[in-house]
């Protein structure tokens, strides 16, 4: 057995190949598969590396149903704007799990976004009510289009209502929305809650934005933005009254957005469901059209792995 030639997919050819429906697919699967326990994503690793006020690390794992052991590595470098670079900067590496030879180096930037849009489109799928027609997003940065674009897919949006604590960083998202044939209007928080059906919070922030007087029954809520100790967006009794499902209970509890609730002693790791064993008919989703929903997705290796080898499929 020889050395096996490694394929480079660079940012240019993912961007072609990786589109809403090729990422919600993507991660559908492998969600499935990390509740059937074919998928394990491995201890996460991310430092401050000391050096360009830098944040780098690793997300790794395993799904033995696609053969797929990979690794993405990557980081947050804050001063890569003012050099017209993208801040979050990330590569994933792809191995035959057979020999451990690498296989693949595909770019993973917009494969990043593609992927936690796929999730939360996963769980709107799978959580929201059937009726739902408008869609509500906190927060404007670098994901928050790409959220929309994969949430808009999943329900017969007609209007989408948003709010950003600079509300002229709203533009983008409006101009997306008309793109999509969506109405588009600039609220506060209480008409966010008073009139969206699905809620996206897309935001770096590290207090609650939204309280649980402001939800209504039957919204979905998909957090999207606290991947770290320390972040948060919904004040934590939103999740007490909520159905409460995850991308990995483990580490919802720990970096998501469930991980202040758990630290106040009013859920623990048991009351988070996967999600995947709700796309699996293994454990019950939404119950009724007056229960509140929230998906905690705090972003897995696995999702990388999963986007990118169906990036490297399809470029064959
Ligand atoms: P960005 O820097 O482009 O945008 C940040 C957004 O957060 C802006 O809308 C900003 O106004 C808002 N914000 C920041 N501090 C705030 C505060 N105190 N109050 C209200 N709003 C505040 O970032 P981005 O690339 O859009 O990413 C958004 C978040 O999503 C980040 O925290 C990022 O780490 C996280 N993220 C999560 C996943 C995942 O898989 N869960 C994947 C990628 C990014």
């Amino acid at each position: 057995m020889g050395t096996q030639p490694i394929q480079f997919i660079d940012e240019a050819t993912a961007r072609s190949i990786v589109d809403e429906a090729v990422a919600f697919e993507a991660i559908e699967r492998v969600f499935a598969g990390m509740a059937k326990g074919d998928a394990r994503n491995f201890p996460v690793v991310r430092e401050a590396i000391d050096y360009a006020d830098a944040l780098y690390g690793f997300k790794s794992g395993i799904d033995k149903s696609s053969l797929t052991l990979g690794v993405k590595a990557g980081g947050y470098w804050p001063h890569n704007a003012d050099h017209g670079l993208t801040n979050h900067q990330s590569t994933i590496i792809l191995f035959d799990p057979d020999t451990g030879q690498p296989t693949d180096l595909v770019s993973g930037n917009h494969l990043t976004a593609m992927r936690t849009g796929g999730a939360c489109a996963v769980s709107i799928r799978h959580l929201a009510r059937s009726n739902a027609r408008t869609l509500g997003i906190v927060g404007a940065g670098h994901q928050s289009a790409f959220q929309l674009r994969a949430a808009a897919a999943q329900r017969d949006f007609e209007r989408v209502v948003a709010w950003n604590i600079a509300p002229d960083g709203l533009d983008r998202l409006a101009a997306v929305a008309h793109e999509l044939g969506l109405e588009f209007e600039s609220v506060t928080r209480d008409e966010l809650g008073q009139t969206a059906d699905v809620i996206i919070t897309i935001t770096s922030c590290n207090e609650p934005l939204l309280d649980a007087s402001q939800i209504r029954p039957g919204t979905h809520l998909a957090c999207m933005g606290t991947d770290t100790a320390g972040k948060q967006e919904i004040d934590h009794r939103i999740l007490t009254n909520a159905r409460v499902f995850t991308d990995e209970p483990a580490q919802a509890a720990t970096l998501g957005e469930c991980q202040h609730a758990v630290a106040a002693g009013a859920l623990t790791v048991d009351d988070i469901t996967a999600v995947g064993g709700v796309i699996t008919g293994d454990s019950p989703g939404r119950a009724t059209d007056a229960d509140i929903t929230v998906f905690d997705g705090t972003g897995v290796g696995l999702q990388d792995l999963a986007v990118a080898r169906r990036v490297v499929d399809l470029a064959a």
